[in-house]
């Protein structure tokens, strides 16, 4: 059955109790109706005809008395107009007999008229006025009187029968009132509760498939409507329940894709040797590899705070690279090998070096960060056995570079004899290699002992002027050679600084003297000097070739020299500046762009660090 005739079905109760008290009324009505007819019928026909008698009777006494008063002809007349009127109304009277009692009144009536007219009839006969007036008296008035009351019992009798029916009438037509308002009643209370029933029961499938809508909306992909029947709402039931099962298969075959794409990136960070961690957006651990569960002992199983059971170096690094990759610094790239932190293990100490880089969302928001810790510990040795054989180099070639160095300035000052011109220029030249190789001897044994952690400051508060007055003037003859101008700013508000100046004369000096080899002829460089909050800032500026931007972090490390760059240098400079600077507790860094020359720029703490070893 379809939907719209199980909605009309559910009307049809109130419609047929509604048709039900319309019969009621409709019957009860017309029993009324017929119950006034009869009363008219029975009754009110009888009234008439004991009335019209009576009149009749009256006139009919009336001509005898015209007849006694000596009026014989028109009393004779009236007379005998009345007669056949009365007995047709007796006739009416006797057809017409509905009353208990009534039949013997009416046969005492025809009795009464039939002695009236034998009497009426003697006194016509009568011959003299006075037998006539005697015989009125004695024997037409009473048998009128006679007829008279028989009609008037009649007329009485059926007056009584119309005053008790219509009491009757009014009593029936009130139980009737309350018969109609109790059907009213009954036939809308029963009509509505069925109505009800039949709509709750036509709609219920209606409820159960919102039920079902409901469950699929929070992600319950079993449900499943049931709905019998063949209306619109079970075709849509099953509707329902096929887009259910197509979600249910879709959901399963995304869930396994999902699955095994999860399995297989697991897979592949598993199978990198060094340690990789992946934090959420709130900085919450999601990911570990194997490498760094064996490794750093960090475990997702384990719960609770999992970074608070790595060993203190390890943990302070992945919470640094992780605050700066999700901090939206972009990516974390470690500026060397000594940021790598030492992790004890069984098998002997490992050297991981941190890098970080940001998981992007949807709408290019970071969430989230992996850490790889790349294991150096291989390169680490290379470097400290490179660092090794770089000091013993640079330890072995000192004494007997002095004594070349040596030997060659006394052959060329002519002590040992004298020599010519030509072997002075060759010996010239010897001599100012020697110096220069005596350079990067003493820059390499700077350097290893700044890496065995021997480099003792001695700091004293120094005039800054005086520093930078005496790094340009140990520059100044190359600078005029080349052409370059040297020239200096130092700030009124800097008076002195606590630095080791024979070592901080080392950074300016190397600054300066990168400057003036790399600044052509007519170029100028400058060394500055301000006040920077608490700090003082030292800069070098230069009018040269500059440097390009990926060469700017390289120039630091150890060794490096940037392709083309004039002979002479070992590459140490800026390695050696930077970390003389960092022992005194500043920074050193580089503006520069290719073609804009170049601003090398270090600051120092007003109150030098301490001396301590680093
Ligand atoms: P070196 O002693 O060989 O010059 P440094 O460590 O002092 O080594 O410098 C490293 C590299 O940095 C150099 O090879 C050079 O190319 C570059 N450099 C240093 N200072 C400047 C400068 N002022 N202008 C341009 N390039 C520079």
């Amino acid at each position: 059955m379809t939907l719209r005739w199980r909605l009309w079905l559910a009307q049809a109760p109130l419609a047929l109790a509604l048709v039900l008290v319309g019969v009621v009324a409709v019957v009860t009505l017309n029993r009324l109706g017929h119950s006034g007819q009869r009363i008219l019928q029975d009754n009110y026909r009888s009234v008439l005809a004991t009335q019209r008698m009576t009149e009749q009777l009256e006139r009919m006494d009336s001509a005898a008395l015209f007849i006694v008063a000596g009026e014989r002809e028109r009393g004779e007349a009236q007379q005998a107009a009345q007669r056949a009127v009365l007995e047709s109304e007796l006739a009416v009277q006797e057809g017409n007999v509905t009353e208990p009692g009534e039949a013997e009144a009416t046969r005492g009536l025809r009795a009464a008229w039939a002695r009236y007219r034998t009497v009426y009839d003697g006194f016509l006969e009568a011959r003299t006025p006075e037998d006539r007036r005697t015989a009125y008296f004695v024997s037409v008035e009473p048998a009128f009187r006679d007829v008279k009351d028989a009609a008037s019992a009649i007329l009485a009798l059926n007056q009584d029968a119309m005053v008790h029916k219509s009491e009757a009438l009014r009593r029936q037509s009130d139980r009737v009132n309350t018969l109609m308002v109790l059907a009213v009643l009954a036939a809308f209370a029963v009509g509505l509760v069925s109505s009800t029933s039949l709509t709750h029961r036509a709609l219920r499938p209606v409820s159960v498939l919102s039920q079902a809508v409901r469950r699929l909306g929070r992600g319950d992909y079993e449900v499943r409507a049931v709905v019998e029947g063949a209306d619109e709402i079970a075709q849509l039931g099953q509707d329902f329940n096929s887009m259910a099962e197509a979600l249910q298969q879709y959901r399963r075959s995304s869930l396994g894709e999902l699955l095994q794409a999860q399995a297989a990136s697991q897979a592949a960070i598993d199978s990198l040797p060094d340690p990789v961690v992946v934090f959420g957006a709130d900085g919450a651990l999601l990911n570990v590899n194997r490498s760094a569960e064996g490794v750093l002992r960090l475990s997702l199983e384990a719960g609770g705070d999992v970074l608070g059971r790595v060993v203190p170096e390890a943990r302070e690094v992945l919470e640094r690279v992780r605050g700066h990759v999700l901090g939206g610094k972009g990516a974390y790239q470690p500026r060397g090998y000594e940021e790598a932190v030492r992790v004890a293990l069984p098998d002997g100490d490992r050297w991981l070096l941190p890098r970080g880089s940001p998981v992007y969302g949807e709408t290019g928001e970071v969430v989230g960060a992996t850490v790889i810790l790349q294991d150096v510990t291989r390169l680490r040795r290379f470097d400290e056995l490179k660092n090794d054989l770089v000091a013993t180099v640079a330890h072995e070639f000192r004494t007997p570079l002095t004594s070349l160095r040596m030997a060659v300035h006394l052959v060329t000052e002519g002590v040992v004899g004298p020599v010519t011109e030509k072997q002075a220029d060759l010996l010239f030249a010897a001599r100012e290699d020697c110096e220069r190789l005596q350079g990067i001897v003493d820059d390499l044994l700077d350097l290893s002992r700044i890496q065995a952690g021997q480099l003792q400051l001695e700091v004293r508060s120094v005039s800054a002027e005086e520093l930078v007055d005496a790094t340009l003037d140990a520059q100044r003859s190359q600078a005029d050679e080349r052409g370059v101008r040297l020239t200096k700013r130092v700030g009124l508000e800097v008076e002195s600084v606590d630095v080791d100046p024979d070592r901080l004369e080392l950074v300016l000096g190397n600054l300066v003297g990168n400057g003036v080899k790399h600044t052509p002829a007519g170029g100028e460089v400058e060394v500055r000097v301000s006040r920077e909050g608490t700090r003082v800032r030292f800069e070098v500026r230069d009018t040269g070739e500059g440097i390009a931007p990926e060469q700017q972090a390289r120039i630091f490390e150890k060794f490096y020299r940037a392709p083309g760059a004039p002979a002479g240098g070992a590459g140490l400079g800026l390695s050696i500046a930077r970390d003389i600077v960092q022992a005194h507790g500043g920074e050193l860094g580089v503006v520069s762009a290719p073609g804009q020359g170049s601003t090398f720029w270090f600051t120092l703490p007003q109150q030098a660090a301490a001396a301590e070893p680093t």
